[in-house]
């Protein structure tokens, strides 16, 4: 570092930003709502990738490169079309990695752009194929790591840039047999190229309790009573959890939306039902049809459930009173926290939410009127929320 530069806010490069993000009182949501507790929001859009997946994506390399499960010039390839991809995307930009996202059509073109803008290379998939099928997400995945590995050395990107090319045509052109060819042909692993699958990955869960619930530890002093968070891979959750109970028996509820089957598994529902009765919803970044291997849902003393609804007019109402444009699992969680401690009674405790993301993912959906509407949503949040009041 330059000889006359303080340390203050100086950072040799842009991962060492993440983390160290703010706790937020929601003074004007708690008089609005007339809740009798502290409301404090963990505001995870202050993470350069925008979301607190960077802090994941982050953990995830770092491990990988630990274990000797990459190398250097290697590709990180992973199925996702969201803030896991971007914080990746930014994580490998700065360690010389290369990056291959695999998404299905139905995500937003501004997605792909984003990831796109940050080096990454992206491969488009069908929307409704099963996770198994060799021309699904996860499986294309596979297919680009497999094609790495037989080369047996690392990849240029003029190289990679052909392999992926090449495995788009064989998705466009529905050649199903050769990429299950691929997929099946036996080929030695390599450190050069690498998925590092944030539902299996344990680095996922020991980001969050090495980083996310230490900082609301050392934040509050120890002195919070309830954490919100939602559970989408359940890492972070599960990470904070496992935190906090060592420290004192904080309450730790999940949100889950409508939909989800997280809340079903915890009321005892058997994983065979519960999928039955899994159905599509529209917020994004929570909630499952799977169970995650990295979730411990023994951490967890309940699950609110939400609706898309709730979700949304929460979120708008966020930005429009605290002045806070966060996602709309943030508003999700906000509404349950909010939801749960006037069910049950609950006053004078001191409530940490978790906020994962930026509104400005979302604004050509939640934050559209049309939109809305398009969905068949209301668009008056004040009247969608009044019963909470
Ligand atoms: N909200 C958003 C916007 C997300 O992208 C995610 C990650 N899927 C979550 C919430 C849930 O976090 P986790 O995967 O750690 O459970």
């Amino acid at each position: 570092m330059a000889g006359n530069y303080t340390k203050m806010g100086i950072y040799d490069n842009i991962t060492q930003t993440i983390g160290r993000t703010p706790l937020v009182r929601l003074k004007r949501i708690e008089s609005y709502f007339n809740v009798k507790n502290e409301l404090y929001a963990k505001v995870e859009f202050f993470n350069p990738g925008g979301s607190i997946k960077d802090r994941i994506a982050k953990y995830m390399i770092e491990g990988a490169k630990k274990e000797g499960k990459i190398a250097e010039g290697a590709v990180i390839i992973e199925p996702t079309s969201g803030n896991t991809g971007v914080g990746l995307a930014l994580v490998a930009a700065v360690e010389g990695y290369k990056t291959v996202f695999t998404m299905p059509t139905k995500m937003s073109p501004e997605k792909e752009l984003l990831l796109k803008a940050l080096g990454a290379f992206v491969i488009r998939t069908p929307t409704a194929v099963a996770p198994s099928d060799p021309n699904s997400y996860y499986k294309v995945a596979e297919v680009v790591r497999n094609l790495i590995w037989k080369k047996k050395k690392p990849v240029s990107r003029g190289e990679l840039k052909e392999i992926v090319d090449y495995v788009q045509r064989l998705v466009d052109e529905g050649r199903l047999e050769e990429l299950k060819a691929i997929l099946e042909e036996e080929v030695e692993e390599t450190p050069y190229a690498y998925i590092p699958n944030q539902y299996f990955n344990r680095y996922n869960p020991i980001a969050h309790y090495e980083t996310t619930a230490k900082e609301i530890w050392e934040q509050t002093g120890g002195d919070l009573d309830y954490l919100f968070a939602g559970i989408g891979t359940g890492g972070t959750i599960t990470g904070i959890g496992r935190y906090l109970k060592k420290k004192r028996d904080v309450k730790i509820v999940g949100v889950d939306p409508v939909g989800s089957i997280y809340h079903l598994i915890k009321k005892g529902m058997r994983l065979e039902e519960a999928l039955k009765k899994a159905h599509p919803y529209l917020v994004e970044g929570i909630g499952e049809d799977l169970l995650p291997e990295i979730v411990d849902l023994s951490l967890i003393d309940d699950i609110v459930v939400v609706n898309d609804q709730e979700a949304f007019a929460m979120t708008r109402l966020l930005a429009k009173r605290e002045g806070i444009l966060a996602g709309g699992s943030s508003g999700a969680a906000l509404y349950g926290a909010i939801k749960y401690l006037k069910e049950n009674g609950i006053e004078g405790k001191k409530v940490v939410i978790i906020f994962p993301d930026t509104g400005r993912n979302y604004l050509t959906k939640i934050f559209n009127d049309n939109w809305l509407l398009e969905n068949g949503f209301e668009i008056y949040d004040e009247k969608i929320l009044e019963g909470l009041r």
